[in-house]
């Protein structure tokens, strides 16, 4: 299984056999009410009847074309409203099917963008430490998590990191944005006087980091790397897979912080979780680089046999549709600040070291126990499901992403619940 502890796992499995909107019901016949939006993809809720429908309908018109020099009208109007609701300038589209895939398609393209250009001794990628960009070796390579780098080898060579911007020690329980550490962006002109802006392609962050534990960035930060980025000719990726489609109360992570990169990474709310699917946008500047060359010549050698399927393109539109009949991609901006406020009013439990949010993403820091890391917030990952609460760990961190069409009861029976869990755990 993937991302489990599969020997715990089968001895005590935890299996879900339906949801609708807030709730999955278990095999033993229990709601859970979803305060992780599955994996911080459902955005709109479970089993939302427009998506249902649409994909239904879709399989039986057309259930797949093939992707390489063939199209189908569903993905160009998906790419067309994915325009209409991204930060300005980013205008083109490249289909995916999920957020890793996105990542390698963005390393790859910002890679040939330079080389097209005539720029090709720009090969050097820069992330971050605690950064999660999914699962393949272009992903793990710019991330920065040590378990899911260590086992691989090498990954790919010419890399570098920037320090992660979390610290505890001046920004616990920081409400929204932490006021210290915007000068940790500086390490980027560091990274540039060690490389040599010449040898860099691109930097690439997740807005907000969202699987390492939920790292908000300090005010100012990422307007500053993206200063820096512009000043040397430097592609600046936003891996959006978890603050896209209004997870910080806005459409995307760069309209939340007024900064747009020159290639945004997205997969997960693209289809409110229920077909895989991702999708890379990228600037017009981007695009028209590649285009020119005899026509008949493929631009930009890269693709996947699922890039655009019709039946992920359905359930993508469908699931934008909903979006915009419920002002979903906004209403995380006045339900967050109940979100937050619920949130903090766990401040003084048992174990918390830190309570962080932003938008409609919380944390919740545990203290450790000595020797034993991440025992004690699975501990509380399985209470919580014993409870009728679904909560997401990583490490010794409890985060929590809830559905956008959560109610303010329900934010109140979820945290009234992780408050209980919290006073029962060792
Ligand atoms: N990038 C970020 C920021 C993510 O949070 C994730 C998944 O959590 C990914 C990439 C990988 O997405 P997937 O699991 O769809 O490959």
């Amino acid at each position: 299984m993937p991302f489990t502890a599969n020997r715990q796992f089968k001895k005590s499995p935890r299996m879900f056999v339906a949801a609708k909107d807030m709730h999955y019901t278990t095999s033993d016949g229990r709601q859970v009410l979803d305060g992780t939006a599955g994996l911080w993809c459902v955005n709109a809720g479970h089993a939302r009847p427009k998506i249902t429908e649409a994909i239904a309908k879709q399989a039986a018109e057309l259930d797949y074309a093939p992707a390489f020099q063939m199209g189908h009208p569903k993905a160009f109007e998906l790419a067309n409203r994915l325009v209409d609701i991204a930060p300005e300038g980013l205008d083109h589209v490249l289909f995916t099917n999920s957020g890793s895939e996105s990542v390698e398609t963005a390393l790859k393209v910002a890679l040939a963008y330079h080389r097209v250009k005539g720029d090709g001794s720009r090969t050097r990628l820069i992330g971050r430490e605690r950064a999660y960009h999914g699962v393949n070796f272009g992903g793990i390579s710019v991330g920065g998590i040590v378990t899911n780098r260590k086992m691989f080898g090498t990954l790919l060579t010419g890399v570098d990191h920037m320090p992660h911007t979390h610290n505890l020690a001046k920004n616990a329980f920081s409400k929204g944005l932490p006021e210290y550490g915007v000068e940790l962006a500086d390490e980027l002109e560091r990274i540039v006087t060690l490389h040599d802006a010449s040898t860099i392609a691109a930097v690439i962050v997740e807005p907000v980091a969202g699987s390492t534990g939920v790292l908000i960035p300090p005010a100012g930060y990422l307007k500053r790397l993206r200063e820096i980025t512009k000043k040397h000719g430097i592609l600046l990726i936003f891996d959006e897979v978890i603050t896209g489609f209004g997870r910080l109360g806005t459409p995307f992570g760069a309209d939340y912080f007024g900064v747009v990169p020159d290639i945004m990474v997205t997969a997960k709310g693209l289809t409110n979780g229920i077909i895989p699917m991702g999708a890379v946008m990228v600037s017009a500047e981007i695009h028209d680089a590649f285009m020119g060359g005899p026509e008949h010549v493929i631009e930009f050698f890269h693709g996947y046999t699922y890039s655009g399927n019709p039946v992920a393109s359905a359930a993508a539109l469908a699931t934008l549709e909903t979006y915009k009949d419920e002002d979903l991609l906004t209403r995380g901006t006045e339900m967050g600040v109940h979100f937050a406020e619920a949130l903090h009013s766990l401040r003084g439990e048992p174990h918390v070291i830190d309570i962080r949010n932003i938008g409609m993403v919380g944390a919740i820091e545990l203290e450790p126990i000595a020797g034993s890391p991440t025992k004690r917030a699975f501990s509380a990952f399985l209470a919580a499901y014993e409870a009728g609460f679904l909560i997401r760990t990583t490490g010794d961190i409890i985060a929590l992403s809830p559905p956008l069409i959560i109610s303010k009861a329900q934010i109140a029976e979820l945290i009234d619940g992780l408050r209980a869990v919290l006073r029962s755990i060792d």
